[in-house]
């Protein structure tokens, strides 16, 4: 009799390791096919962005000097030389409040920030 409770209560343990096995596959599988699509996404953008600057460079003359100088400039804007293009906070017209550039519109009264929406 206690050995059958002590089995039961081994048995127990086991199958909630095995959920816990089952969860963490589950999410890694999850995460895996983020990552596959962050990975199309990216690739397709850097193709668009190697469309647009050969583009530039047909029509308009532009050079890689030119595109990495403008690259650097819009990187210092923050105050970092970190590769990243960091958005300014702004105030909201309508309401004076903080409009964080992450979401591009304001979280209290509604407002679209346009200009910073098309760069999020
Ligand atoms: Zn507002």
């Amino acid at each position: 009799m206690l050995w059958d409770l002590y089995q039961q209560y081994r048995i127990g343990q086991l199958d909630r390791k095995l959920d816990r096995v089952q969860d963490a596959s589950n999410q890694d599988s999850v995460a895996r096919d983020a990552l596959a699509r962050l990975e199309e996404k990216l690739d397709r953008l850097a193709l668009i962005n190697r469309a647009m600057f050969e583009l530039l460079r047909e029509s308009a003359g532009m050079s890689e000097e030119r595109l990495s100088a403008k690259v650097l400039e819009i990187d210092l804007r923050d105050g970092q030389a970190d590769g990243k293009a960091a958005p300014e906070p702004k105030r909201c017209p309508k309401c004076e409040a903080m409009i964080s550039p992450r979401f591009g519109r304001c979280l209290f009264c509604g407002y679209q920030d346009t200009a910073v929406a098309s760069f999020t």
